[in-house]
């Protein structure tokens, strides 16, 4: 079977590590010369709205999925009339834009922070006056690694944030004092059949993710996998499908989904029966699940810039380089570790050795 991939970056890279085992073979739409996932596949040069190469795509493989959420729904549309698409059109539509994603939380019944839909500077000194401050300005779509974003802490801060976060449509949130992160990864196959990762702790540093670390009886799985259960249900979603929650007051108010692999679960690689990247090919390509069960303790440290030596990060003991191949670059996200170990003191200790090589590499 071969598989489309859009984009070409880290994420369609382990993809196919994942899927190459299973006989699978890949072809990557991304217009980046230096796409990282052409190591793994046939790398299609080519904008996201080519229409020629997008039928060409859609010609050599067997059906098409995505690496990022940010696909102009016209390409989605274009590629479904000639090859199936999964995740499916009408769930990148909500995913990809903060205030479909947040009214469906409402609809469905997911705690989520106080929002409005800001189209002006008036609207948002309307929204401002009913929500109140803290809160937090993001653009409604093409936010990531917290680009396109602003806190609103004052009313100085609020006069000019409009036109500061390019006077494009917006999503004002109230701000949440949560004491952590959390994600959870689910995966549905084409059936209907639904499996869920455990809970992750997630720790970011200027809003880019640093931390992951898989828990062991979350008090909050059955909650959380309530909520995302529901959205699966409703977009009658296939593939894999990544919740961001805040955890406050014992409960959880809903951030964001992510209509992909996420990652916050790549310790899955190692450190789970079936990895987050193998669950979500076997899911859109029709084949039974795997099992989600985490294998001993286990969390994942991303490098971000820079990878440090390979001699060293494989020198501590149950630690797993996945290295990108991608050119360093401030902020951008080169490779991570994966640690797998037997119990828990085991993994906090681990986790600082790595730390430690990063702050001195
Ligand atoms: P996002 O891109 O929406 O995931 O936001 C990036 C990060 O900003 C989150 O991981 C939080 O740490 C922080 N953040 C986003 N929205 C809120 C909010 N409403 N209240 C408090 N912190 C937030």
């Amino acid at each position: 079977m071969k598989i489309g991939v859009i984009g070409g970056g880290q994420l369609g890279r382990m993809l196919a590590l994942a899927g190459t085992p299973l006989g699978m073979s890949f072809a990557f739409l991304d217009p980046a010369p230096d796409a990282c996932a052409q190591a793994l596949g046939e790398h299609i040069r080519a904008d996201y709205d080519d229409k020629d190469h997008l039928r060409r795509l859609a010609d050599e493989v067997d059906l098409v999925t995505f690496e990022f959420e940010s696909v102009p729904a016209e390409t989605v549309a274009f590629l479904s009339q000639f090859v199936p698409v999964y995740p499916s059109a009408e769930s990148l539509r909500i995913a990809r834009d903060r205030w479909f994603e947040k009214s469906m939380f409402k609809n469905l019944g997911i705690p989520t922070p106080d929002f409005a839909d800001i189209q002006s500077q008036a609207d948002l000194d309307a929204a401002v006056a009913s929500i109140g401050l803290p809160a937090v300005l993001k653009t409604r779509t093409l936010g990531y690694d917290g680009k396109g974003q602003k806190l609103l802490r004052k009313p100085a801060d609020v006069s000019n944030a409009f036109a500061e976060l390019g006077s494009v449509p917006c999503l004002l949130e109230g701000f949440v004092p949560f004491t952590g992160e959390v994600s959870l990864i689910a995966v549905r196959g084409r059936d209907g059949e639904t499996c869920f990762y455990p809970l992750v702790h997630n720790s970011h540093e200027s809003g880019i993710l640093r931390l992951s670390v898989a828990s062991s009886n979350h008090p909050l799985q059955a909650l959380a996998e309530d909520y995302v259960g529901r959205v699966l249900a409703k977009l009658d979603y296939v593939g894999v499908l990544a919740f961001e929650f805040f955890e406050v007051d014992g409960g959880l108010k809903a951030n964001e989904i992510a209509p992909r692999v996420h990652n916050s679960g790549h310790w899955t690689i190692e450190g789970a029966e079936c990895s987050q990247f193998e669950n979500h090919l076997r899911a859109v390509a029709g084949l039974p699940l795997g099992s989600t069960a985490k294998l001993g303790e286990s969390a994942m440290l991303n490098f971000i810039g820079d990878v440090p030596p390979v001699e060293k990060v494989i020198a501590i003991e149950d630690c797993h380089l996945h290295h990108y191949g991608k050119a360093f670059k401030v902020g951008r996200k080169v490779g991570h570790a994966t640690l797998r170990c037997p119990d828990r003191s085991t993994l906090d200790r681990q986790i600082t050795a790595v730390e430690s090589l990063i702050r001195h590499s």
